[in-house]
């Protein structure tokens, strides 16, 4: 179904011999930078096994072919290993940086799994990626043909601009509308800049441009254009919305000055690393210098907010979360890395109401793990009599996020949605059940990761692309 570009000449060798022999292990080294970069790349990629079973393969969402890519970077076959990794992953170096692959592929290597380290293959899908930036190897977006079919897409995050990237290269006339003023979604935005570097992302942004991808930014679909107007537009209209609404905490005290959402906090900071003016930033309202800061949640979004107040100077920075360490949501990595950075966990404490006009404590109530809720999961249960005031001069809510209600703020009500609010769209083609419009991303999966929005977006391309080429006949099914 999914239609791959076209790999070029890249035949694996497997007896050719190792460029280095595979004598490092992966706690010798936690990433791949720096002096003697491409040997260790090639001695982290030789520690690979080459099991015959790659659980690396399977639990990566784009089923990249690592064994392959590994043993090419291993012989000191650089260019053909990018060229493998690219052919599945239209924002490698970006999986690379930012993947939790502690619970995708190198969770589930099979050296992890035999208690040696995992080969780090996340660091190694980065370096030969941007090796081929550096190289000149990644060749620019050139359409194969021009074709005269159009197609809007809502969004310019990775869902949106993987399928524009997919769609351009196979002739269409794609226009990508976002309301923000830079394209990139969550990897601009959300995301912070220590983890993935915004020139990694403009460098992307860019080629999709350079290739023909006209994008229409400030520009609010459902304010601006009508979601009408769009259909209108395009032979096919792509959803590509992400999930923008916050979960909001209800507590005494909750509307006090200097109590935030995390989205508006690492919004603020991201925009100031691109230089621009801020004055949330600039009054202090969002920047956690010289402050007690709690953030509250357990997510990575909050691991996000607790590494960027120790980066922006905080007094001090403390996490709560309602559940233990074995039971949070974020990865385990991220926790070690907030650790090392000397943030400070207080598991099972919830929030129950905050001091202050401006806010200057915030009440702990101590849990427990109780009996497993419908979920499955344990449900915390207040310990009576276990609470404390924690003092805070800004409290930053990472409670998860929501989708918007798309049917009522874009007036069509005849959109099929969940009853999450995410728009309800064929697992595997992607089609919602309006004519011509697909959905990918997190507005369908609800919050979720890059990769998958990746996935999402480069298999909604593929079927955009059989609707047009036969609308009647996939209209008829
Ligand atoms: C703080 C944070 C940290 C994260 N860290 C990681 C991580 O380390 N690794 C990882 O894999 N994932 C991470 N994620 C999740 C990841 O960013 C998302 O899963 C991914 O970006 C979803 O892609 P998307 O294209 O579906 O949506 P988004 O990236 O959210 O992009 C949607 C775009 O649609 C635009 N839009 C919305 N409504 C409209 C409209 N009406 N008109 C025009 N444009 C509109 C938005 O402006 C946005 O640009 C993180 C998320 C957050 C919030
Ligand atoms: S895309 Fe993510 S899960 Fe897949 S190989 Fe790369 S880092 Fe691992």
């Amino acid at each position: 179904m999914q239609k791959q570009p076209m790999l070029q000449f890249v035949t694996v060798d497997r007896e050719m011999p190792l460029k280095r022999p595979p004598d490092l292990r992966a706690h010798d080294f936690a990433e791949i930078y720096g002096e003697f970069a491409a040997e260790k790349a090639a001695q982290q990629a030789g520690r690979c096994s080459q099991c015959g079973v790659p659980y690396c393969q399977t639990h990566c969402p784009l089923h990249n072919n690592i064994p392959d890519w590994l043993m090419l970077t291993a012989q000191g076959r650089l260019r053909e290993a990018y060229e493998v990794a690219q052919s599945t992953n239209t924002f490698p170096e970006i999986c690379g940086r930012i993947c939790p692959q502690d619970r995708l592929c190198e969770g589930n290597c099979v050296i992890e799994k035999a208690g040696h380290g995992t080969v780090t293959i996340g660091a190694v899908e980065k370096y030969i990626t941007d090796t081929a930036w550096e190289e000149g190897w990644v060749a620019p977006l050139q359409p194969r043909q021009e074709r005269a079919e159009s197609v809007g897409i809502v969004g310019a995050g990775p869902a949106g601009l993987a399928a524009a990237d997919m769609l351009r290269r196979d002739g269409y006339q794609v226009t990508v509308y976002d309301r923000y003023d830079r394209a990139g979604g969550l990897m601009v935005y959300g995301i912070p800049g220590f983890k993935l570097e915004k020139p990694v992302v403009e460098r992307r942004n860019q080629q999709i441009a350079q290739g023909g991808v006209e994008f229409v930014l400030n520009c609010d679909i459902g304010a601006d254009i009508s979601f009408d107007a769009l259909r209108g537009r395009h032979d096919a209209v792509l959803i590509a919305t992400g999930v923008y609404k916050s979960r909001e905490l209800e507590a005494p005290g909750v509307g006090a000055g200097g109590i935030v959402r995390a989205i508006d906090y690492l919004t603020a900071s991201n925009r100031k690393s691109f230089g621009d003016e801020v004055p949330e930033f600039e009054s202090g309202e969002l920047n956690a210098f010289g402050k007690r800061v709690v953030v509250i949640g357990g997510g990575d979004t909050a691991m996000d907010c607790v590494r960027t107040a120790v980066r922006q100077g905080a007094r001090s920075v403390k996490c709560l979360y309602r559940r233990d360490r074995d039971n949070m949501p974020g990865s385990l990595r991220e926790v070690a890395n907030a650790e090392e950075e000397g943030v400070e966990f207080a598991w099972l404490s919830a929030p129950t109401g905050f001091a202050g006009d401006a806010v200057e404590s915030v009440r702990v109530q101590q849990m427990r793990l109780g009996r497993p809720d419908a979920t499955g999961r344990r449900a915390p249960e207040a310990i009576e009599g276990a609470d404390y005031a924690e003092p805070a001069d800004l409290v930053i809510k990472a409670l998860g996020f929501e989708p918007e209600d798309i049917p009522t703020l874009w007036n069509v009500p005849e959109l099929e949605v969940t009853r999450w609010g995410t728009v309800k769209a064929d697992f595997r083609t992607h089609s919602t059940n309006m004519p011509g419009v697909f959905a990918a991303g997190d507005i369908v999966r609800g919050a979720s990761l890059v990769v998958w929005a990746i996935r999402d977006g480069r298999e909604a391309a593929a079927a955009i692309m059989e609707y047009l080429a036969a609308p009647a006949q996939l209209a008829a099914e």
